[in-house]
C-alpha cells in the first residue's frame, strides 16, 4: 500500500500527492470557507490578537468555520512571549480555543514561543482529551520529554535540515515514532523534510510514511469517520 506524504501544518499550496493541513488565519475564514476543498486548520494565532472586540469577532467566526467537514484541527493557536500582543488576551484566546477543540473533538495545532511552562500548566489545568500537536518544535530534549509526558505530540519542520539544531537532536533521539512533519511557511518541500527525518530515524522514507500515516489515523480517526 502506498502512503501519502503528510504535511501536518502549512501556509503554502499543498504539493501534489501530499496530504496537507493548510492553515487559515481568522481573516482567511470568510473568503476561503466555501471554496476550500482540502483539509485545513483554523485558529487565532497569537500574532493576530489585537483587542477584546476583535478577539470576540474572531472567536465567533472560528466557531462557525470549525464545523466545516474539511476542518481537521484548531490552530495554529498558542502563546508567544516575543510578539507584542497583550499576554492576558493571548491566554484568553488560547483557553477559548481549547474549549472549542474539546467541544468539537478536533485536535489543536500549537504555536509556542518561549512559553513552554505556560503551555504545560494549561495542559494540566484544562485536562484536554484531544491531541495537542506542538508545531515547528525546536527546544531541548528535556522539554520534548516533558511535553510527551504531558500527552502532547511534536511536529518537526525545516529546522531539522540543520543537523546541529535542537530540533534535529530531539528527532534523532526521540524514543517514539509518534511525531509529525511539516513545512509551515518555509520554502521547502515536504519530501525533503521526510528524507532528512528518515535519515535521522535510520529507516526508509516509505517506512517513515507508513509510521506517520498511522499517527495521523490515530489522532484524526474520529474526525475523518
Ligand atoms: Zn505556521
Amino acid at each position: 500500500m502506498k502512503f501519502p506524504l503528510i504535511n501536518i501544518h502549512t501556509h503554502k499550496p499543498c504539493a501534489e500527492h501530499a496530504l496537507c493541513i493548510s492553515n487559515f488565519f481568522p481573516d482567511d475564514f470568510r473568503e476561503n470557507n466555501k471554496k476550500h476543498s482540502g483539509f485545513f486548520s483554523a485558529g487565532i494565532h497569537p500574532w493576530y490578537i489585537k483587542d477584546e472586540e476583535t478577539l470576540e469577532k474572531q472567536l465567533k467566526l472560528l466557531d462557525e468555520i470549525i464545523s466545516h467537514s474539511n476542518c481537521l484541527a484548531i490552530g495554529e493557536a498558542g502563546l508567544d512571549k516575543v510578539t507584542k500582543s497583550d499576554w492576558d488576551l493571548q491566554e484568553r484566546a488560547f483557553i477559548e480555543q481549547i474549549k472549542i477543540s474539546e467541544k468539537t473533538g478536533k485536535p489543536m495545532i500549537i504555536h509556542c514561543v518561549k512559553a513552554w511552562d505556560e503551555i504545560l500548566k494549561l495542559r494540566k489545568q484544562q485536562k484536554p482529551t484531544v491531541a495537542w500537536i506542538i508545531h515547528g518544535f525546536s527546544s531541548s530534549e528535556q522539554m520534548a520529554q516533558q511535553l510527551l509526558d504531558a500527552g502532547c505530540l511534536l511536529s518537526f519542520g525545516k529546522m531539522i535540515m540543520n543537523s546541529d539544531s535542537k530540533a534535529a537532536k530531539v528527532l534523532m533521539n526521540l524514543n517514539s515514532d509518534e511525531f509529525f512533519l511539516e513545512t509551515d511557511d518555509e520554502d521547502i518541500g515536504i519530501d525533503q523534510i521526510y528524507k532528512k527525518a528518515a535519515e535521522f530515524r535510520k529507516i526508509s522514507v516509505d517506512e517513515l510514511k507508513e509510521k506517520i500515516n498511522v499517527n495521523f489515523e490515530k489522532v484524526f480517526k474520529t474526525i475523518l469517520n
